[in-house]
């Protein structure tokens, strides 16, 4: 009977709050469609039984049961420090490190961050029986202070709604984008979309954008970031760049699509890091910064933070991953017959990495370092075709695959579908004054210069 307290209990609150919290949206859901039924109901009709409502839960543990007190972590303030307060005792917090540690370290706490006690009711000195910690919006544990002891990492239900944003360039996309109420992320993701298709840092004043993405949100109105973009439109130069979002066979096939089933990515991806800054560019002519002498750079440098990421920008077999004075360590990657890429100054090689492997497009080949003649951590990035080394900016890449045949109908009833509800949606009315090579009519079709 103990043995089954001791590990029935724990077990059949951890369900509850699997459950709860699953069922979090879809109740809301219910909620809110059932709302004009109950407002419209007649007087005189009988009552419906009403359903017993689900008891009022925080973090999965019934609200009714506790007194609770949230508070924020102090500067410097410990696990220890919190629940001695609350009379917790030593042996469970040390039971708690101990068992808990693959599920939460202690010293992981951080201050600012906030938490909850569930303190039993009508105890002159409060004493906790649950603390809850929420590092970020969507994560929380669970910290059971009987004397079983446990963690539980929990995680709040993610809701996805699909919203649209729209706009005309007036200054640079970021700000356009972010002054029409989207985030950094979205303007991020739309210009990885369209990375080989438009050069957002010559775009036009007129330009426009229509996109279609899923917004996530946590209890209904908190939001927590950006899914994926469904569907855009960029209007360019008085063209239509269209990008949808396709995926068929349970996910295992997906891409960017344009109204043509042409792949908007290339074989090539456009940089080795995700987020890059170029410091140096190709050139036949640049001044060495260790060598302090004029010598051709065959590679484009992009710097980024040591130990960030370096990904192969395609497809291809590894043919070296050595080291040598100048290059530091670095990979080599034989795409096909005319393409190989290289990858310098790396600080280590990614598992398995070696002569022989295979790789894919966007795999972690690397970390960025500084080894070999670099003065700070960047990675050189060479591309080679038929043998030279040229400038991948400079190159006429093969677009990646198109959309496989075997899926033309599904695409092609995503893409009315999509298309329609891309161009129905309205575009701010351009002010006049703010593009003058629009305001005026001459009977012309509008163009921006
Ligand atoms: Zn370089």
């Amino acid at each position: 009977m103990t043995q089954y307290l001791k590990f029935g209990l724990p077990i059949l609150l951890l369900f509850l709050t699997v459950f709860l919290l699953n069922d979090q949206c879809v109740f809301d859901q219910f909620l809110a469609e059932n709302k004009a039924l109950v407002g419209d109901l007649d007087a005189d009709a009988p009552l419906a039984e009403k359903p017993p409502s689900p008891p009022e839960t925080l973090f999965g543990l019934p609200l009714d049961s506790f007194d609770i007190k949230e508070n924020i972590i102090a500067p410097g303030e410990s696990f220890s420090d919190i629940l001695t307060r609350y009379g917790v005792g030593y042996p469970i917090i040390h039971r708690i490190a101990e068992k808990g540690k693959d599920v939460f370290d202690l010293r992981q706490l951080r201050s600012g961050k906030p938490y909850w006690l569930f303190c039993r009711p009508g105890d002159s000195l409060p004493v906790a029986r649950y603390m809850v910690y929420q590092p970020d919006l969507v994560n929380f544990f669970v910290f059971d202070l009987s004397d079983s002891a446990w963690v539980h990492a929990g995680s709040k239900e993610v809701c996805i709604r699909e919203k649209h944003i729209t706009g005309r360039i007036s200054s640079s996309l970021y700000e356009t984008i972010v002054a029409a109420g989207g985030s950094p992320a979205l303007v991020m993701e739309l210009s990885q979309i369209y990375a080989w298709t438009i050069d957002f840092f010559r775009i036009d004043k007129g330009d426009y954008f229509k996109v279609v993405y899923e917004e996530k949100y946590i209890d209904d109105t908190v939001q927590v970031g950006i899914g994926r973009i469904l569907a855009a439109d960029f209007g360019h130069r008085d063209k239509d760049f269209y990008a949808f979002w396709f995926q068929a066979d349970s996910g295992r096939y997906s891409d960017y699509f344009d109204e043509s089933g042409a792949n908007l990515r290339k074989a090539f991806l456009r940089a080795p890091l995700e987020y890059a800054r170029i410091s140096s560019r190709y050139t036949r002519k640049r001044f060495h910064p260790v060598l302090k002498r004029y010598k051709a750079h065959l590679g484009t440098d992009y710097a980024a933070p040591h130990g960030t990421p370096i990904r192969s920008t395609a497809n291809g077999k590894v043919v070296a991953a050595s080291y040598t004075r100048g290059n530091g360590n670095y990979v080599k990657v034989r795409h096909n017959a005319v393409y190989t890429t290289q990858y310098l100054h790396m600080s280590r090689f990614a598992k398995g990495i070696r002569p022989g492997k295979v790789v894919k497009q966007g795999e972690v080949i690397g970390y960025v370092g500084s080894t070999g003649l670099a003065t700070g951590p960047h990675v050189c990035y060479r591309f080679w075709k038929n043998g030279v080394q040229v400038d991948p900016y400079a190159q006429d890449l093969p677009d990646a695959e198109p959309l496989a045949q075997a899926y033309l109908e599904e695409f092609k009833a995503l893409l009315e579908f999509r298309k329609a509800e891309l161009d129905a949606l309205p575009l701010p009315v351009e002010e006049p004054g703010k593009t003058p090579q629009l305001a005026v009519n001459t009977g012309e079709e509008p163009r921006a210069s």
